[in-house]
């Protein structure tokens, strides 16, 4: 199976795909984490992502997308759940031609809804024990933006592929909405 969830950040999409990970047996793929990683290790990649993440901008769809090509040959015969890729039109294309390569498709897309106040309030909330480089307030609402602009057209995209989860309320609600729909 091949799940992709999507949402503006905050919105819960990281916490719901360990879930449903665990829960289907999928391996969870958060280009976020991935990207983390090689900024830890310092590699080519974690190097050019680097000042990207710190100011909350996209890292460049190549990166990405050669990242994710490698990771998903890889993975082939895995189940998986894309937890923060595609994020852009040209990623979103990117992937199918992907999965195209591979004699794949994807099964099923969540996108969880959740109002831009709520979701400030929670990031603010989390930058206090994250100790995230991209949880500062200035740059908590350039990433906001940066969804708005670059990551809410795909909801356009794949129109009626959506699955629409409201991302208002407790951790166990969400993942009772989103257990409902796809199954
Ligand atoms: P996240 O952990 O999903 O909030 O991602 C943290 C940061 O990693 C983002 O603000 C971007 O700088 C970068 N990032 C993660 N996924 C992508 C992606 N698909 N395209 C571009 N940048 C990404």
């Amino acid at each position: 199976m091949k799940l992709l969830i999507m949402g503006p950040p905050g919105a819960g999409k990281g916490t719901q795909a360990k879930i449903l990970a665990e829960k289907f047996n999928l391996v969870h793929l958060s280009t976020g984490d991935i990207l983390r990683k090689e900024i830890d290790k310092a590699s080519k990649t974690g190097l050019k992502a680097q000042t990207y993440m710190n100011a909350g901008n996209l890292v460049p769809d190549e990166v990405l997308l050669e990242m994710m090509n490698s990771t998903l040959t890889e993975l082939k015969n895995q189940g998986v759940i894309l937890d923060g890729f595609p994020r852009t039109i040209p990623q979103a294309v990117g992937l199918s031609k992907i999965f195209q390569s591979l004699s794949q498709a994807i099964d099923g897309i969540i996108n969880i809804e959740v109002d831009k106040d709520v979701l400030i309030k929670r990031l603010v909330e989390r930058a206090k024990n994250s100790g995230r480089a991209d949880d500062t307030e200035e740059v908590i609402i350039n990433r906001q933006n940066v969804y708005s602009e670059l990551t809410a057209p795909l909801i356009e995209f794949y129109q009626s592929d959506i699955i629409n989860i409201d991302g208002d309320g407790s951790i166990e609600k969400v993942t009772e909405r989103i257990l409902k729909r796809i199954h």
